[in-house]
């Protein structure tokens, strides 16, 4: 399968080449624009100091801004392991969605397409594993929400692209909204930090909500309940 690409380059990346030993990460990102004109305005554009290597159109259209071995300026202030700012070792792809700031629309059967053709030839090209295929509220947990609770991660992680638990629909139900004690908080959060998460928890809400959104994607309420201890327990093994 081969898609149509199309090329717009953004001014914004460090001047410097990177090895491609380097690329370690995938990041997916929303726009949150309403106008998705304006969002690929944005991140080619000198004043704003913002870029990514791909943008996704609604129409599936893959736009390359950035060249894979040069530093785009996607990620911002973020952490993942022992991994500090990881627009140095990280590819952005950056998806059209007006986001939960406008109207969060489901991300189109087309974009699906584009996604996972890109990063399956991304993951292979640059040998990244399947537990650094990442969204931005994975790594900025507490200033971002994209790409959000409508990002097909458990259909992406079903054809290669990104990590998933194994855990059946049934026994999540059973356990949705079942509550926890001290002790087993105190080991969810253990759990988050052996998946990645950030250990400085500035929010414990903020935090819980990032994780749904990643894995719980039916109930963002930022309170941990039997499932998400369960999900946790099964994502840090
Ligand atoms: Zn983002």
């Amino acid at each position: 399968m081969s898609m149509k690409k199309v090329f717009n380059y953004s001014p914004n990346f460090d001047s410097n080449k990177r090895k491609s030993n380097q690329i370690k990460f995938l990041i997916f990102h929303y726009t949150g624009m309403k106008k998705e004109i304006d969002a690929i305005n944005r991140l080619t554009k000198i004043q704003s100091e913002v870029s990514s290597h791909y943008l996704i159109k609604k129409n599936g259209t893959i736009m390359v801004m950035v060249p894979d071995l040069y530093v785009a300026w996607h990620a911002g202030k973020s952490s993942w392991k022992s991994f500090k700012s990881l627009n140095k070792n990280s590819i952005g792809i950056e998806i059209s969605n007006p986001g939960h700031e406008h109207t969060y629309i489901n991300f189109s059967k087309k974009q699906i397409q584009s996604i996972l053709y890109l990063s399956k030839s991304l993951i292979k090209k640059y040998n990244i594993k399947s537990s650094n295929v990442l969204g931005h509220s994975d790594i900025a947990p507490f200033r971002k929400k994209d790409p959000g609770e409508k990002f097909p991660w458990k259909h992406l992680s079903k054809l290669g692209v990104g990590k998933w638990h194994t855990l059946s629909n049934k026994i999540l139900k059973k356990n949705r909204m079942k509550k926890i004690n001290i002790n087993e908080e105190k080991n969810f959060f253990k759990n988050l930090f052996m998946i990645g998460y950030s250990k400085k928890v500035l929010n414990k809400k903020t935090l819980v909500s990032a994780f749904q959104r990643r894995y719980r994607q039916n109930l963002i309420n930022g309170k941990i309940d039997q499932e998400c201890l369960l999900i946790s327990k099964n994502l840090a093994k």
